[in-house]
């Protein structure tokens, strides 16, 4: 029976229809009574700068908040390898219903029909609006757009600006933005973190942000509040995103009523740089376009791998007949390009089986040597340029010479705060745009999905369906920030700052969440189990104890504190492990990234089970040290036949 609590609002009819359907059923706010209308959005990358760019060019009044100190520098522009969109340019017999296949398979069956398609959908419209914006994506001799392949698919449609799309299309997106704030219907507030949402009567109505610089707590009200707050990986401390990155803003949101879903599935990116120490805070990715034409392979005798670990010989010394390209081998028909998860477990298994080719044992070779052959050194170098020198300067080893060494390492979440198909929360008012919600991406994300869902999210389908619910709203007067919810806000804020401060303990908050990171990796990581998952939640409980007696923040509130800003988002990434935790325990099946070790086949790949956990697992808080309760969204797969996944032929 349907849980009456999680309406996804999915429209009827057939479902290349459902989008046309919902677009003509919103209900239009007029010009004028826009005007009349305020929108918070929380995040300045590419979903909420998309997002506010367009509501304030429909004419609403936006404030947009962001940690850094400019829109500009949110996490997305980390972003490498591209943009997925189904144009077909490569006349390889794409298309929509392609991309949504591809999609809904490389994550799983565990995501929503109707999303996944309106994503496929609107998804050749983005590539027209950033290529108006001057967004400069890489070309073919004639002019076309040119386009790459990505994990999981067998047709090229990854459009990229070398390996810094993410940049650039922000770069498209802040400038929109910057129209807009100079005609003076976006107010831009950077180094501004939202530290609690406030609901009035059951509706978000606007939030509590700790000015960075003065350490000020601030009070903003508006009609509707929209979440672009991105993912929460760094739970695990060591992982491809930002430093600021975070989960804070959504277990404010969790907390204040709005449901967390499937925040077990994590995903883990197989060609990072490897850890090399441990007084490392961050890893830094390798983009996956590198498996186009790089080669991933580890020898297939102990011999050499001893030899290597010993720097007795180089790997390009090994000849071919002694190599393991154990993705080709396994997988022949996706080869190298399998998905993230397929590929990251591969990796684990040749390590855990001994072969793996640094000193740790915990890395495998990427390898440009047949690339450069075949292509030759411009070709590689216009295609992967700044990612070779990135690397060299990272590791003094050169791709030109010797093959890349990679290991997994935390990317990406698929969990999220859970929405409806308009992207709202279970919080009327709140909406959750971009990594921040758990839409589209089911068990497992496929490359270059996450600019397409974020900007779609914030150019095409946020920008309509909020006028559903504001048109409802323009008679209302304008949120009073006086409001004793707004001051309740205000208070428990300023008492868990000081609470922060008054502990005066010895420990760093970088030592205390380097912790929390091995236990998720540990035991939330690559493979889990029963055993291990409980370890995990009695193990955070004792750590988040332990910082409560022994944390150290030095400085006051009233300052530019970063050590203040870490403490209160390890607070929230404690319970955000805990639960990760929690659903993963819940989850007695394999998929996607999610790989429990009771489940998997004798080849050691993922065994779902449909039967009993075809659902989104959504989390209702229930008070602090209370158990949270688990509601389950059943999906339906009526355009898609279900399978096993299959990468071999
Ligand atoms: C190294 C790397 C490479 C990647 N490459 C690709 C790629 O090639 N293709 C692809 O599709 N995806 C890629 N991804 C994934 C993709 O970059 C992200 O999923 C996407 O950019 C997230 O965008 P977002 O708008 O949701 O959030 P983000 O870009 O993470 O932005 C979050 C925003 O929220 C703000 N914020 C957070 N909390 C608060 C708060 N409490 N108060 C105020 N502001 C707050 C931040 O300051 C920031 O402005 C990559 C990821 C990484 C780590």
């Amino acid at each position: 029976m349907a849980d009456t609590k999680l309406i996804s609002k999915i429209p009827e009819g057939p479902l290349a229809e459902k989008w046309s359907k919902r677009k003509a059923e919103i209900r239009i706010v007029s010009p004028n009574n826009k005007r009349k209308l305020e929108v918070i959005v929380v995040g300045t990358g590419l979903g909420g700068a998309s997002a506010a760019a367009s509501l304030g060019e429909l004419g609403y009044n936006v404030k947009i908040f962001c940690i850094s100190d400019s829109p500009r520098r949110a996490h997305s522009i980390a972003a490498q390898g591209g943009i997925n969109a189904a144009k077909n340019y490569q006349n390889d017999n794409d298309s929509i219903y392609r991309l949504f296949y591809d999609t809904i398979k490389g994550g799983d069956y565990r995501s929503r029909e109707a999303n996944v398609y309106r994503l496929a959908e609107v998804s050749a419209a983005i590539i027209d609006q950033c290529v108006a914006q001057g967004v400069p994506f890489a070309r073919e001799y004639g002019g076309y757009l040119a386009n790459r392949s990505f994990g999981g698919v067998q047709v090229s449609r990854t459009f990229y600006a070398r390996g810094q799309t993410g940049q650039q299309l922000l770069l498209g997106a802040y400038a929109a933005l910057n129209k807009e704030i100079a005609a003076g219907t976006v107010k831009s507030y950077p180094r501004h973190e939202m530290l609690d949402l406030v609901v009035i009567n059951g509706q978000a109505k606007g939030i509590i942000a700790r000015n960075l610089v003065t350490g000020e707590l601030e009070r903003f009200g508006a009609h509707a509040v929209v979440l672009a707050t991105g993912g929460y990986g760094n739970t695990y401390f060591l992982s491809t995103n930002a430093m600021n990155s975070n989960g804070s803003a959504a277990m404010q949101a969790y907390r204040k009523g709005a449901f967390f879903a499937n925040p077990c599935f994590a995903q883990i990116h197989p060609t990072c740089i490897p850890v090399h120490g441990d007084q490392q805070c961050k890893l830094t990715l390798m983009s996956e376009s590198l498996r186009n034409d790089g080669r991933i392979w580890v020898p297939n005798n102990m011999e050499d791998v001893i030899k290597l670990r010993k720097h007795e010989i180089k790997p390009s010394q090994i000849p071919e007949e002694r190599r393991d390209y154990y993705l080709e081998r396994r997988y022949p028909a996706f080869g190298n390009l399998v998905p993230r998860d397929v590929a990251s477990r591969a990796a684990k298994e040749r390590c855990d089986a001994g072969y793996g080719v640094n000193e740790t044992g915990l890395a495998v070779f990427l390898d440009f040597a047949d690339a450069i052959k075949r292509l030759g050194h411009q070709r590689v170098e216009e295609r992967y340029g700044n990612l070779f020198q990135m690397y060299e300067k990272i590791t003094s080893s050169s791709p030109w010479e010797e093959p890349m060494m990679i290991y997994p390492a935390i990317h990406y979440t698929m969990g999220g705060l859970w929405v409806d198909y308009d992207l709202q929360t279970t919080i009327p008012g709140l909406y959750a745009i971009g990594e921040a919600n758990f839409s589209d991406h089911g068990g497992n994300r496929l490359g270059a999905s996450a600019l397409m869902q974020g900007l779609a999210d914030g150019y095409f389908i946020l920008p309509y369906t909020i006028g559903d619910y504001l048109s409802h709203k323009f008679a209302e007067p304008k949120t009073d920030t006086n409001a004793p919810e707004f001051a309740a806000a205000e208070k428990a804020v300023r008492e868990r700052i000081d609470k922060i401060f008054a502990v005066k303990g010895t420990e760093t908050v970088d030592s205390i969440h380097k912790k929390l990171g091995h236990i998720m990796w540990e035991y939330v990581g690559m493979a889990r189990n029963e055993a291990g998952l409980k370890k995990a939640i009695e193990e955070i409980g004792e750590l988040r104890k332990e910082f409560w007696k022994t944390v150290r923040v030095p400085g006051t509130n009233e300052e530019f504190n970063q050590e203040l800003e870490k403490a209160l988002r390890l607070v929230d990434f404690f319970d955000i492990g805990e639960l990760m935790a929690r659903d993963a325990l819940n989850r007695k099946e394999s998929c996607g990234g999610h790989f429990r070790e009771e489940m998997q086949t004798e080849e050691g790949e993922t065994k779902r089970d449909d039967e009993n956990f075809m659902y989104v697992g959504a989390w209702e808080y229930k008070g602090e040290g209370v158990a949270p309760e688990l509601h389950k969204e059943p999906l339906k797969y009526e355009n898609i036949k279900i399978a096993t996944r299959n990468y071999k032929d």
